[in-house]
Formats: structure tokens, C-alpha cells, sequence
């Protein structure tokens, strides 16, 4: 599937209904959900009723082939609120890692238990972070331990979405130390397992509609068959990552490129942070335009319409940025240039750029609650700290570099569209030029009426 910034009927009619259920149902509620730190149960009914909270839905936006479809629906939710839109889309993040590691059989077992349905709602987190590691993933200490056909959990984990009220916690386990990170593994544990202790719900800077928590796993003891993946898949996994690691200490082991399944779900979490810019931009943009000072309005002076320019220009970059990497993650490309860490560190250094000069665009009004633009930039905060922060995405980028040794950017990469004929006789090629060039050489000698036809294929297509 080509690259395309052309949009479906079906897309921009995605992007308009999420336009207005951010503009309706969420703005208007935004600041409540935000002073109060109160999960916004009603907006979530509302989401679920207008079909945003339902597995089928995310399954669908991530099965589009052009990847455009997640990447729009999140920008225009988080428009209107990034801790509301946390809380509707986290059982999304839950089940895209459910999707990456579950069987077929799992993943239908368990999508439905992640959304519920309308009037019955339920909830999913993903719970990888612990007090100890959440950069540094090598560092993880929650283990998972047979005992006859059942896992026992036992750990601590931090600052997880939905944690200890979430009806399924996909949680990450070590189950063989030896093996650092690939010794490591995924389970389910439903909200109900007796041993999982919500410690403390955390009290947050921004995004405080979304309900983030410390949880511990006193001993958990879950079915076998709640191990992601199945017991062969996992057997087969361990053994690979002892021959790898039998492989390096031996000196035949290379270091790997390939990057992990981390990449293909960043432009998700980019997106959102592109919307959180977006409102700061369209908001600060309109201000500027009616405030006066000076006897005029403040966007005609350089000083706040410049700062504007590059937000704008660097938002743009970071959307391009940002659809790309999902295109690349819908199509099925390997993420070798680190291109999902890309779309990740700029959206969200933008959210940041974006909201701090909003603030400073309005002056002392944006100091303070009685606009948005402080509460935007306590949300975009977060967007350089989770799923992986801007140091990280650097360190991710950094290593692609570094492994592809000046192999050439993604799209010189892809295989080319189209006949081989193209190659021959399509735009640029020395054919065409030759032929062109033979005709202007005859411009003397051919009619006047073939010589504007001829005048025609040379002119620009935009200027006839
Ligand atoms: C509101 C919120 C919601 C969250 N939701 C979830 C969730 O739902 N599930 C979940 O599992 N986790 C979640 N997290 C956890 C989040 O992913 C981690 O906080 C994040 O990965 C950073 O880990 P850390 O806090 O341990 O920082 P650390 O890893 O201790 O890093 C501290 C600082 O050191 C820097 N650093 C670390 N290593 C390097 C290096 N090698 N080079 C350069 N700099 C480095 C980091 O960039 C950072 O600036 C959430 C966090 C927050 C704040």
C-alpha cells in the first residue's frame, strides 16, 4: 500500500465524529475531570455508546492498511482532553500488546474482557513499569513462577493506567533471570486475583482523568493457560534466547538491529500528543488574534507570530513523522531507522513547545485556570516521560544509526510500485528527456499547433 496524505470518505468521517465527540462531550468536561482527579465514568458510557470503546473499533483502525486511520481518531480525542483521552484508549494499548504476543483463541477470550460493553463497561491496563525500571526494562524483578499447571506472580509495579480497577492487567513477568529481558513474559491477571493490591492511586501533574496507580502482586496464582502465547511459544522463545546468549558469550554473537514491537506502537502515543499541540496552537493562534497591546493585535508582531510559525511548522513535521511510522507499522515495514522512536520524540516535544509558548502567548492568562493552556501543558508533560522517554527515543535512534552504518532512509528501502516499464520511459528518465530535448531542437522545423501541444507537456501540470 502507497504512502497517501489523501483521506477515505470513511477516514474523514473517523476524524469528524471524533472531532465532535472531543468538542461536545469532552472539552465541556475537561476542566472538572482535571481539578477533581476523578475518572470520567460518564464520558466513557458516552464513548462506548458512540462506538470508541469496543475492541472491533481498534481492531479495525489498526487493521487500515494506509495506517492512517489510529493516528487521526487520536489526534482529535486528545484535542479535547489527553487525561480523558487516556482513559478511553488505555484498554487499547492493553489489548495492542495482548495482540502482539496472545493466541488467537487468547485474544478472543480476552479483547471483550478489555471494553465490556455499553452499560457494562470494563477496563485493561498494561502493566510493565516498576519503581526500580521503567526505562531500563533489563531491570524488571516481578517474576512469574510455575506451581503445578498455575503462574504465581509475585512484584510490584508503578504508575500503571488503570491499574488495580481494570477487569484485565496484561502484566510482564520474568520467568527465567538468567535471561535478562528475553527471559521475560506475559500474563493476564483479572482485576479480581486474589494478591493484587492497589496500593495507591498516584496524585499526577497532568492527565488526572486517567487513573494511574501503584500496584503489588502478593502471590498471585492465575491458570497456566493465562500465560500469553502458550507454554511452547514460550519454551521455543527461552531456548533462542539461551543459544543467543550461549552465541555471544562464544564470541559468534552479533548485535541486532532489529528493534522491538515498542516501534510499532509509538506513533499511537504520538498521535495523541499531536493533539494536545494542536489545541495549544489553534488556541494561542486565536488569541493572539484578538488581544490587543500596543494599539494593535499582538500576532502583528514578530515576536509572538515567529515562535507561532515554528510550533506550526515543527507540528506539521511531526504529524508527517507520525503517519509514516504507522503507515510503516500498518504495512508491515521494518522499523529499521528507528522510525516509530522518530514520530514519538518529536510529537511529544512538540506537545511541549506548543502548550509552554501558548502559555506565554496569552501572558498571565494563561497562567492561570480560567483558560486551558496551563492544564495542555501539565498534560503534554507526561507525553516525554511514558512509552518510552525522549532520552530513550534518542538512545533507540541513536542505535539505528549506529547498526545501519549510513544505509540509506525507509523509502529508498521499499520496493518500488509499479511496471519496470517506468524505469525506462517514467518522469526523469533519460528517455524522456532525450525525447524531449529532440523535440525543442525541432522547434523551427514542426507546425505552431504541434508546438503548443508539445509547449503543453512541458509546462508544470499546476500553471496550465
Ligand atoms: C502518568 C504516567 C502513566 C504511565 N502509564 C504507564 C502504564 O500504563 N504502564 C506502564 O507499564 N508504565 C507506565 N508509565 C511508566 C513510564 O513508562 C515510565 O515512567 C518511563 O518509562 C520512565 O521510567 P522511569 O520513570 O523509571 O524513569 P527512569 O528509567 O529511572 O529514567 C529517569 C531519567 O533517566 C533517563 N535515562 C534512563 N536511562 C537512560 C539512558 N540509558 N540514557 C539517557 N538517559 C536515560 C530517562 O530518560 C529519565 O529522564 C507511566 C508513567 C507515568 C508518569
Amino acid at each position: 500500500m502507497t504512502f497517501s496524505l489523501s483521506l477515505s470518505p470513511a477516514q474523514l468521517d473517523l476524524a469528524e465524529r471524533a472531532h465532535a465527540f472531543a468538542e461536545d462531550v469532552i472539552r465541556p468536561v475537561a476542566a472538572h475531570y482535571d481539578s477533581a482527579q476523578e475518572f470520567p465514568w460518564p464520558v466513557l458510557e458516552k464513548a462506548a455508546e458512540a462506538g470508541f470503546y469496543s475492541p472491533l473499533f481498534y481492531r479495525d483502525l489498526i487493521g487500515d492498511p494506509t495506517g492512517l486511520s489510529l493516528p487521526l481518531f487520536m489526534e482529535e480525542l486528545f484535542w479535547g482532553c489527553a487525561g480523558i483521552g487516556l482513559a478511553i484508549v488505555m484498554p487499547a494499548l492493553a489489548l495492542s500488546s495482548i495482540g502482539q504476543a496472545a493466541t488467537p483463541e487468547q485474544m478472543l477470550r480476552w479483547a471483550p474482557e478489555c471494553f465490556g460493553e455499553p452499560g457494562n463497561l470494563k477496563m485493561a491496563a498494561l502493566a510493565i513499569s516498576e519503581p526500580e525500571g521503567g526505562s531500563d526494562v533489563r531491570n524488571l524483578r516481578t517474576t512469574a513462577r510455575r506451581d503445578g499447571d498455575d503462574w504465581i506472580i509475585d512484584g510490584h509495579k508503578m504508575w500503571i493506567g488503570n491499574g488495580g480497577i481494570a477487569n484485565v492487567h496484561v502484566v510482564n513477568a520474568t520467568v527465567d533471570p538468567d535471561l535478562g529481558h528475553r527471559g521475560q513474559a506475559l500474563f493476564i491477571v483479572p482485576g479480581d486475583t486474589e494478591g493484587l493490591e492497589l496500593v495507591r492511586k498516584l496524585d499526577k501533574l497532568g492527565c488526572r482523568a486517567s487513573h494511574t496507580a501503584e500496584l503489588k502482586f502478593n502471590g498471585c496464582r492465575i491458570p497456566g493457560d493465562h500465560l500469553l502465547g502458550g507454554d511452547d511459544k514460550l519454551e521455543h522463545r527461552l531456548q533462542k534466547a539461551r543459544d543467543a546468549a550461549e552465541a555471544v558469550a562464544g564470541g559468534a554473537g552479533r548485535k541486532s538491529s532489529t528493534l522491538g514491537t515498542f516501534e510499532q506502537t509509538r506513533p499511537m502515543v504520538a498521535a495523541q500528543a499531536l493533539g494536545i499541540a494542536r489545541a495549544a496552537l489553534e488556541y494561542a493562534t486565536e488569541y493572539a488574534n484578538r488581544r490587543e497591546a500596543f494599539g494593535g493585535p499582538i500576532i502583528d508582531n514578530q515576536g509572538i507570530a515567529f515562535p507561532l510559525a515554528d510550533i506550526a511548522t515543527q507540528l506539521d513535521a511531526a504529524r508527517l513523522l507520525t503517519w509514516r511510522a504507522s503507515w510503516m507499522a500498518a504495512t508491515g515495514a521494518e522499523f529499521r531507522n528507528g522510525e516509530g522512536s522518530m514520530s514519538k520524540l518529536a510529537a511529544s516535544e512538540i506537545a511541549v513547545k506548543a502548550t509552554e509558548r501558548a502559555i506565554q502567548t496569552l501572558g498571565g492568562w494563561g497562567y492561570i485556570s480560567d483558560h486551558p493552556v496551563e492544564k495542555w501543558f501539565r498534560d503534554a508533560k507526561l507525553y516525554t516521560i511514558f512509552e518510552g522517554t525522549s532520552e530513550i527515543q534518542r538512545m533507540v535512534i541513536g542505535r539505528a544509526l549506529g547498526a545501519a552504518d549510513g544505509a540509506p532512509p525507509v523509502h529508498l528501502d521499499q520496493e518500488p510500485e509499479g511496471s519496470d516499464l517506468g524505469r525506462l520511459l517514467g518522469r526523469g528518465s533519460p528517455a524522456r528527456t532525450r525525447a524531449g530535448s529532440l523535440a525543442l531542437s525541432m522547434k523551427d522545423r514542426v507546425p505552431e499547433p504541434v508546438m503548443r501541444l508539445a509547449m503543453k507537456a512541458l509546462t508544470p501540470p499546476n500553471r496550465r
